[in-house]
């Protein structure tokens, strides 16, 4: 039997380990996920590209056809939002596993930002929930690929990676909720479809609990008070029409029926945002990470390219540089796969472990893969004619996430206690065991 077609853009040994966890639907959606990635994406990348035009405004007004285009043949073939889980969303999820999802991941990160866009499985929309009836008016136009949504809690003199810093406010006033604060680097604001905003903020400043201080509540993109200042750019990447922008709210007023969860909650939803969604930004850079090892190759055993009377494959440092991505690309597929296996069996919860580990290893692996094509790329490689640049520069932002590092090390020396206590007993053993062959311990 021929092998299954995501082997080519992954690897055997990975895939023997998980076919199993793959329900027939799975394998067949995967199938036609590789196809399509590989038949449309792929070959219209670059002319996505050229369809934002250049004009300074013009780019922030335009909804680039091609990836319509796209939209409308990934949703006739079934794949369509893919990311969005049947168990928790049984009226519009689709049966798939973490595990079986991770993998599609994997597939779409070849594709960057405009494969997750052309099979609705983009972030930030994938995370922006709500109540049954605010998910009739934004979750069903969301899943349908007619508008897009924006999720706002970095601020811009605020230390934002501790949420509890946040200080926009949030006050209930008659029947209304009032919104005043200061973000920045909010994706997706920029984008003429984005019609709605979850804002988090402080609801209860004054609560003894500081995880209980902060609400979130959806801010329709036109309400007046929203004010968009200009878009923040990454190494020079603007990413219209997406964009990531500094936003002021002021004194912008919406209805009570627009706190989403209720009052307290924020970082409960944070935290319902960042579970498998976490897993699936690692899962796509370990596709980056595989397009560029497969564009370095190209590179390097290009025939018209020869340096010091060698082809730049048959340089030792060049051959040692590949193979190191690899088996980084390897590891890092095995380690993310471990953790969508965990949040399939324990839920996010009891995968907590495994994500944090995924969430530093990960983006600073898929950098250095990129990197190292960058260099076999010269000049070409930092340049707009190659991928790797913007590539290199949308997974420099998921190594923000550092910060996971604090909390698997903490996790870690929680185990300090109980290998004092293991150390403790072997030196009895050992002590008993040398004295009955009669010899003297040093201990
Ligand atoms: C392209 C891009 C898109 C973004 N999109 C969004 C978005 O849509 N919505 C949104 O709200 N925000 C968004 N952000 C912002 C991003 O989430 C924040 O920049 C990030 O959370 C860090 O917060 P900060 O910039 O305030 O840095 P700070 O909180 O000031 O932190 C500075 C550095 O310290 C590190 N750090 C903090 N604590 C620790 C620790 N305990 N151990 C080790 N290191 C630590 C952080 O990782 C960071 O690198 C985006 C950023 C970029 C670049």
């Amino acid at each position: 039997m021929a092998p299954h077609p995501v082997v080519e853009l992954t690897s055997e040994a990975s895939w023997n380990l998980i076919e199993d966890k793959f329900t027939p639907y799975g394998k067949e959606t995967l199938a036609k996920l590789v196809h399509f990635l590989q038949d449309e994406i792929l070959p219209s990348m670059k002319l996505a590209h050229a369809q934002v035009p250049k004009d300074s405004v013009q780019r922030w007004k335009t909804v680039v056809p091609v990836i319509e285009e796209l939209k409308v043949k990934a949703r006739k073939l079934g794949l369509w939002n893919l990311f969005l889980s049947k168990t928790h969303y049984p009226e519009h999820g689709v049966p798939l596993t973490n595990v079986e999802y991770a993998v599609m991941a994997e597939i779409l990160g070849r594709g960057g930002h405009i494969a997750s866009e052309a099979v609705n499985c983009s972030a930030p929309d994938t995370g922006n929930m709500g109540s049954p009836e605010q998910q009739k008016k934004w979750l069903v136009p969301l899943l349908n690929g007619e508008i897009r949504s924006a999720f706002a809690m970095t601020e811009r003199f605020v230390s934002s990676s501790d949420a509890r810093n946040i200080k926009t406010s949030i006050k209930r006033e008659g029947d209304e909720i009032v919104i005043n604060g200061h973000k920045w680097w909010i994706s997706g604001a920029g984008d003429p479809r984005t019609k709605l905003h979850l804002v988090m903020g402080k609801s209860d400043p004054d609560n003894a609990n500081g995880y209980l201080q902060q609400s979130v509540v959806i801010v329709p993109a036109d309400a007046p008070g929203v004010k968009i200042i200009r878009p923040m750019e990454v190494f020079g990447y603007d990413d219209a029409p997406e964009g990531h922008c500094e936003i002021i709210y002021e004194n912008v007023r919406v209805p009570m029926s627009n706190m989403v969860l209720g009052w307290g909650r924020g970082f409960e939803i944070i935290q319902g945002r960042l579970g498998p969604g976490r897993i699936h930004h690692c899962m796509r850079s370990i596709g980056a990470a595989s397009r560029a090892l497969d564009l370095m190759i190209q590179r390097v055993t290009d025939p018209t390219r020869k340096t010091f009377d060698k082809f730049l494959y048959q340089h030792g440092t060049v051959v040692a540089e590949i193979a190191r991505s690899r088996a980084e690309i390897e590891s890092a597929r095995l380690l993310v796969l471990s953790a969508a296996l965990q949040i399939d069996k324990q839920r996010a919860k009891g995968a907590l472990k495994e994500i944090g580990i995924a969430k530093f290893v990960v983006p600073a692996m898929a950098c250095g893969v990129v990197d190292r094509a960058i260099q076999a790329y010269g000049a070409e490689g930092l340049s707009q004619d190659q991928e790797l640049a913007s590539m290199f520069a949308g997974l420099r932002t998921l190594r923000l996430a550092d910060v996971h590092i604090q909390q698997v090390g903490q996790r870690e020396l929680k185990r300090a206690p109980g290998l004092h206590k293991r150390a403790a007993e072997l030196k009895e053993k050992e002590f008993s065991v040398l004295s009955k062959a009669g010899i003297k311990a040093h201990l």
